[in-house]
């Protein structure tokens, strides 16, 4: 088992907000999946087991044309062995999708369309400088659903400053109305070196509302039955049946091969993640050679990672399983912190696995970070 990642780098503006390696420019735009196709050509031999999952992200790869797409699935197809009925997602903005486009785009072996909506409010979608409005992103889910695509996920943003309970209750209903298979919801952070945190501090832009942040999070949780949807990551609510595969891979630690300017991949020992450079990225196309670095995981990198990522999903974390995996005194140490954050109310235990609690959901990062294990010192790092 084990997926692939396409960085698409190209955007036709930059969301304010946005900290991803995309570029508002067509510079080398037309050599972009020639040198893509020669980076899996090169890279083939990192990845032998069977292919569940595609992922194309970026950047907007809504703005490939669709033989593109074509060729590049083709490509993979031939060069991996790809499971049948594998998860093959294209993220999209809504002012790229018409009903020729996904017409095509049905043809093709896109299965599933992750869409960037982030609000249906004008006033928002402009603060945070989105390319669309609320109505093409309104039409952008019904005609993608018009066009045979069921297994449609939607991203929304709360947290944004000039939002109102009125506006994300009124995004909400939309999730409903449109009956979306799956929603990714995140908060407005404030990265740095970003637009927005430029504009922040210069006083032309409210910071995140953090307050506002957490009651819209609350609202949403009080709507997950209305939605028929669950929470199965901090992140990701769906329908029955209908959960991301390929972000699942990667919070349960399967391989991933990340192709593009910028992407990581993961083999289960390392990571690498290739250079965010796009002048350095086509020069594969000269033989000059592909620019990345790489990590070796110790065993207390392999741990934290494991508490970041299990701890943010439904399954949690099994002792079971972290007895196989690492030393017994950290598993003891686990289980004794654990068992006081379930006295505080921030998790809870069913049989050999511990998760967070509602509550303990809204301070996921804080509570997984508790414990980490110091290289040095091969303790709790607090
Ligand atoms: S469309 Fe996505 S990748 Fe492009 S600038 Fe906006 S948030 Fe960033």
């Amino acid at each position: 088992m084990a997926g692939i990642y396409i960085h698409y780098p190209y955007c036709k503006q930059k969301c304010h907000y946005c900290n991803f390696f995309s570029v508002a420019t067509k510079k080398f735009k037309g050599q972009f999946t020639e040198a893509l196709l020669k980076e899996l050509a090169l890279r083939k031999h990192e990845l032998q087991s069977s292919i569940t999952s595609i992922y194309f992200g970026g950047g907007t790869p809504s703005m490939l044309p669709v033989e593109e797409i074509r060729k590049i699935t083709e490509h993979i197809s031939i060069l991996f062995q790809l499971q049948e009925n594998a998860e093959i997602t294209l993220e999209a903005n809504p002012d790229d999708l018409n009903y020729s486009y996904l017409g095509q785009l049905k043809n093709t072996m896109i299965n599933r369309l992750s869409i960037g909506i982030q609000s249906f409010n004008d006033n928002e979608l402009k603060s945070i400088n989105r390319v669309h409005d609320a109505n093409a992103a309104y039409n952008s889910v019904k005609m993608a659903q018009d066009a045979g695509f069921d297994n449609l996920s939607i991203d929304l943003i709360y947290g944004i400053p000039n939002s109102t309970y009125q506006s994300w209750l009124h995004n909400l209903e939309m999730v409903h109305e449109l009956r979306v298979a799956h929603l990714s919801a995140y908060t407005l952070t404030q990265e740095s070196r970003t637009a927005y945190d430029i504009l922040v501090k210069k006083g032309k832009l409210l910071p995140p509302d953090d307050e506002k942040a957490l009651e819209q999070y609350a609202v949403l949780q009080n709507h997950l039955s209305i939605l028929e949807m669950e929470q199965y990551e901090i992140s990701n609510y769906s329908r029955r049946g209908m959960r991301a595969n390929h972000n699942t891979n990667y919070w349960k630690g399967i391989p991933y091969l990340g192709l593009g300017p910028s992407a990581h991949s993961f083999d289960g020992n390392s990571r690498r993640w290739n250079k965010a450079a796009l002048t350095d990225y086509i020069g594969i196309l000269d033989g000059l050679p592909l620019e990345y670095e790489k990590e070796i995981l110790t065993p207390e990198n392999k741990w934290n990672e494991r508490m970041m990522t299990g701890l943010r999903t439904q399954w949690g974390i099994d002792v079971e399983n972290l007895a196989r995996d690492f030393p017994e005194n950290w598993v003891r140490d686990f289980e004794q912190l654990a068992h006081d954050f379930i006295e505080k109310g921030l998790m809870v235990q069913t049989q050999s696995v511990f998760c967070l609690s509602p509550k303990g959901k809204l301070f996921a990062d804080g509570i997984a970070s508790d414990f980490f294990r110091d290289e040095q010192k091969g303790d709790y790092k607090y």
